[in-house]
């Protein structure tokens, strides 16, 4: 016993002592939720703008299929697709567990998730990680949670997000994290709720903005090595809410369970249900879409690393915008994401600060990146696979 608590120790010391050797780097990871690619000019996001140009800009970022928050989030910050992270949709069930999972149930249950997010990979190799909100933050991934960290409120200030995020990074060297990540929902609630080019996504893009400004400013005066990567999770397109596709007006069938995620309609076998029930089924539903969805194949499905693993769906009907799936009647939102990638679906990703170069666009950059990226600037190893080799924001770095 003691010989493994010195183990522990001389194991905690060295991995610490390498990782400091690495890097003197601190990353500041912002997700703003819905921040479309385009926002920055198409609002006027000076701040954002003026952070972007000293900086390093993805001109789009491409987000992982589905075009979800959770899917997304979990995907930017475990480098796994979704079928891998397992959280391959805000909502979707599983049928080995028997049991479906919702936005936020990591909170009580931790094995809905794979894979080693980037505040434990801090963690594990000796650095403090600290999360003032990301999806499944407070979930205890590989046992674990980060240093510092809430449980999910939509209704903490945004300006005390600012306030805790400087005092963290204010705490005594031994204390303090070099990993502090935060989140804002604002510009796609907004956008859910008005539409992507209405006056009220401006102001809120606006008000984020004016956050994002103050924060670059407050972390400058820190004179410390911090890194500012500011990214969101998709896009957001128009939605005709008399162009809905009322579900209970889909041919019906009790062997299946149906689950609504608006662009994407997940279907579900019920056990006992055969191959020849599910072709069945499939084709009255391509046979009642008259040109409205498509019923996914498996070809398309495996474009989309969306294969049928228990939680992605037996059937899978995908419109585009400006249609969306409505229970019954219609929607009553004006936005929304989850679509198959397109420019209207593509994410922001912006990264300034001394590990990045400076006044550089890069074309098109994939979210799964982030994760290696990230891993990089803090000195710290990769502990376990990923889905991505980073190639498309190596020349974000200096070096
Ligand atoms: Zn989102």
């Amino acid at each position: 016993m003691k010989f493994l608590l010195i183990s522990a120790l001389l194991l905690s010391f060295v991995t610490h002592a390498h990782a400091l050797q690495n890097s003197n780097n601190t990353v500041v990871l912002i997700s703003l939720d819905g921040f479309r690619w385009d926002y920055i000019e198409k609002h006027g996001a000076k701040n954002l703008a003026k952070i972007a140009k000293q900086g390093v800009r993805g001109s789009k970022m491409q987000p992982v299929y589905p075009t979800k928050t959770f899917p997304n989030h979990l995907s930017i910050i475990t480098g796994l697709l979704p079928i891998n992270h397992g959280v391959v949709d805000n909502r979707f069930c599983d049928t080995k567990r028997a049991e479906c999972y919702s936005m936020g149930k990591g909170r009580d249950d931790s094995t809905w998730f794979n894979g080693i997010p980037l505040w434990n990979l801090a963690t594990m190799q000796g650095l403090k990680s600290a999360t003032y909100f990301w999806p499944e933050s407070d979930a205890r991934f590989n046992g674990m949670t980060p240093d510092y960290y809430y449980h999910y409120s939509k209704h903490s200030d945004y300006q005390n997000r600012i306030e805790q995020i400087i005092q963290w990074l204010k705490l005594p060297a031994p204390q303090r994290p070099q990993l502090v990540i935060s989140y804002f929902s604002l510009v796609d609630s907004i956008g859910h709720k008005y539409g992507p080019d209405a006056e009220q996504t401006k102001q809120a893009v606006q008000q984020v903005d004016a956050l994002m400004g103050q924060l670059q400013q407050r972390l400058d005066a820190l004179e410390q090595e911090i890194n500012l990567v500011i990214v969101s999770d998709h896009g957001m397109s128009t939605v005709e809410p008399n162009q809905s596709i009322a579900i209970s007006n889909l041919p019906k069938d009790d062997k299946f369970m149906v689950k609504n995620t608006g662009p994407r309609v997940l279907i579900y076998a019920n056990e006992n249900t055969t191959a020849a029930d599910i072709s069945s089924y499939k084709a009255r539903l391509s046979k009642a879409a008259k040109g409205r969805y498509t019923v996914l194949t498996d070809n398309q499905r495996a474009q989309y690393h969306y294969q049928n693993n228990g939680r992605t769906g037996d059937i899978i009907l995908q419109t585009t915008a400006p249609r969306s799936f409505a229970d019954s009647g219609e929607v009553n939102y004006l936005g929304t994401h989850g679509y198959a990638y397109s420019d209207d679906m593509a994410a922001t990703f912006i990264a300034n600060g001394p590990a990045f170069k400076q006044g550089i666009t890069l074309d098109k950059v994939n979210n799964l990146d982030i994760y290696p990226l990230i891993a990089k600037v803090l000195g710290i190893e990769l502990l376990s696979k990923i889905d991505s080799d980073g190639a498309t924001l190596w020349p974000a770095l200096k070096n």
